[in-house]
């Protein structure tokens, strides 16, 4: 990416200004994905000084600023407190910890990677989404439909009560992209997502008993093909990670 004007705001409506005024400015992350665009953008917004790299708990919810890095939500002591291992095994295979040091977990989300591993983890967990302008947005709602180029994202909510939790992924290799990810919830429902379809994760409540697993996959789930895997090798392989994800949580 090129730019032309670097903005360093120091709060929020300072930022979201920049972002209107200008036809095509852009929020930074943590630059790790946004750096490989060929665009030039007229201005890059650093949200560096915002305060927004939190991880804090209230009496019911997990809020996760967005400047958070992933690298802090794999290691924090209260992340693993509720939810154990889930956001570890869903982050440790991002490149590296150098990584891991920089990418945010709202350039994670707003980015709505098809690939994306901790997409596929949030979608299970009834999260919601707070932004500057729109304010709160169901996760699932953010990731399946809205727009909201134009806004910035302040921090993700996450319900502390969750059920048992599992996360399994498949890759050619440690550090290359997932070929298929997948998430389960398992409390008064089932929460399913599966992910790297390779198209973004997509969530699935279903009934406690799943009957037939390759049936309720075929019949919630499209596959596609990219270089990675053929659309028919990831539904397969949805199928045993999801019955393997399954027998984890009984
Ligand atoms: C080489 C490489 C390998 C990767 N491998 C994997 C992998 O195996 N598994 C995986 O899950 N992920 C992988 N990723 C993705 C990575 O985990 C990050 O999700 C991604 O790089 C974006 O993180 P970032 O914070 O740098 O966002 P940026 O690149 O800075 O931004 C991404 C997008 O989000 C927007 N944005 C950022 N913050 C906000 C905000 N607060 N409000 C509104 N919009 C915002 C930006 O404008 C941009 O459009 C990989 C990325 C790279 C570059």
């Amino acid at each position: 990416m090129k730019f032309k004007n670097y903005a360093k705001p120091q709060n929020l409506a300072e930022a979201y200004q920049i972002l209107q005024n200008e036809k095509n400015a852009v929020i930074l992350g943590g630059n790790t994905y946004l750096r490989l665009n060929k665009k030039t953008f007229s201005t890059a917004i650093d949200l560096e000084n915002l305060g927004l790299n939190f991880i804090k708990e209230n009496d019911e919810n997990i809020e996760i600023g967005a400047y958070t890095t992933l690298h802090e939500i794999e290691t924090n002591a209260i992340i693993k407190k509720y939810f154990g291992d889930f956001f570890t095994k869903s982050l440790k295979h991002i490149v590296g910890i150098q990584f891991r040091n920089i990418a945010t977990i709202g350039g994670s989300i707003c980015g709505k990677y098809g690939f994306s591993e901790l997409i596929t983890a949030l979608s299970v967990l009834n999260c919601t989404l707070v932004f500057h302008q729109n304010g709160v947005i169901a996760f699932k709602d953010f990731i399946e439909n809205s727009q909201t180029k134009n806004d910035i994202l302040v921090k993700i909510i996450i319900p502390k009560k969750c059920g048992r939790l599992s996360y399994k992924m498949l890759r050619n290799a440690d550090s290359d992209f997932p070929i298929l990810t997948v998430a389960v919830n398992k409390n008064s429902q089932l929460n399913i997502a599966i992910g790297s379809c390779p198209t973004v994760a997509k969530l699935i409540s279903a009934k406690n008993e799943l009957e037939n697993i390759s049936e309720f996959i075929s019949q919630n789930f499209t596959f596609g093909n990219d270089l990675r895997a053929t659309a028919s090798y990831r539904e397969n392989i949805a199928s045993v990670l999801l019955k393997r994800a399954l027998e984890e949580t009984l």
